[in-house]
């Protein structure tokens, strides 16, 4: 199916990505992920694609798997950086062959060395532009409502943004934020710039200290004050962390469902434990945004 009919049969979408492991380790954590929040229903599950130097080939062999094997819907992520149009035709036909019909078509992040192999399309609109020629994906795009941390300006990353939505992408996912009040005046100005097409609010729960200061250095997303005073207090409690990150991840999610968000994609790290506890914390209210969504 496709992820945009789900937005339009239903809201809120939840979502949960799970990322392949590097080449020579195991796929277990992923498939304990997968087994964790199978029977909570996501409406997808998404499978990116060498983010963190994770394996690019078990793409293809998990999003099949998710969705064949556990009957979910899924997302498989593809980007330009170290693929080229070869690549990217071999990428398409498989999933073509596993009736894989949703792609997130990203840029990647700019490799530090010049040994990642060349690529043929520079952005993401032009990935999205190329895979729009064959109108059997649907498919999504990223959005940063902090702004892209290579981009000089929110206004400007916008203007792409814009760009890459007429270029034919049909759902949008964003970057981590951890204030609100941020992804609600994106949300304004998608508006004041006639992006309609559904938006979907990326959340990370905070569980390790060093992981989230790496993560935000590297994607530029703000830590709140609140959540920083949080991540000092417990930065030597594992567990105390996990608890309050968790706590603070469920927070910001009821706050978007009762704001009427298109949808919740959960970066669960591959951590089940921490995926089953959101689903389980936000079962009911999830449940009741649906029931006020048929009713209307
Ligand atoms: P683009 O939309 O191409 O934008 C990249 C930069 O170029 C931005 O600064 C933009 O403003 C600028 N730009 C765009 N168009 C133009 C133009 N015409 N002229 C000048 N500048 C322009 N990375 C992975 O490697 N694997 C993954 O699986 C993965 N999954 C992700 C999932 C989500 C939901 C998100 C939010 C990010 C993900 N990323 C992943 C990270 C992503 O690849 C990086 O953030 C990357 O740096 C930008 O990707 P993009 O698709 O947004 O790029």
């Amino acid at each position: 199916m496709h992820i945009k009919d789900l937005f339009s049969n239903q809201k809120p979408v939840v979502s949960v990505e799970v990322f392949p492991p590097k080449p020579e380790s195991p796929l277990d954590t992923v498939i304990s992920t997968i087994e964790a929040v199978k029977d909570l229903n996501p409406d997808f599950i998404s499978v990116t694609y060498g983010a963190g130097g994770s394996s690019r080939a078990y793409t293809v062999e998990i999003a099949d798997m998710v969705k064949n094997q556990y009957g979910i819907e899924t997302l498989a992520h593809l980007t330009c950086v170290g693929t080229g149009k070869d690549e990217i035709d071999d990428m398409l036909a498989q999933l073509r062959s596993k009736n894989i019909e949703n792609i997130l078509a990203l840029r990647g992040d700019m490799p530090q060395d010049e040994n990642t192999g060349k690529f043929d399309y520079t952005y993401a609109k032009d990935l999205i532009t190329y895979i729009r020629s064959d109108s059997s994906f649907c498919i999504g795009a990223a959005c940063y409502p902090e702004g892209h941390i290579d981009c000089d300006s929110l206004d400007l990353d916008l203007k792409h943004l814009q760009q890459k939505v007429s270029s034919g992408a049909d759902f949008l996912i964003t970057q981590l934020f951890f204030d609100n009040e941020l992804f609600y005046s994106f949300k304004e100005r998608l508006d004041a710039l006639g992006i309609h097409c559904p938006v979907s609010a990326g959340i990370m729960p905070v569980i390790n200290k060093k992981q989230i200061e790496r993560i935000t250095n590297l994607c530029g997303a703000t830590i709140s004050p609140r959540l920083k005073k949080i991540m000092e207090t417990y930065a030597d409690k594992p567990e105390a962390l996990k608890k309050a990150g968790v706590a603070y991840a469920t927070e910001q999610i009821i706050d978007l469902l009762s704001s009427g968000v298109d949808g919740i994609h959960l970066y669960a790290m591959n951590r089940p434990e921490v995926a089953q506890k959101i689903f389980a914390d936000i079962k009911d209210v999830r449940g009741s945004c649906e029931h006020e969504h048929q009713l209307q």
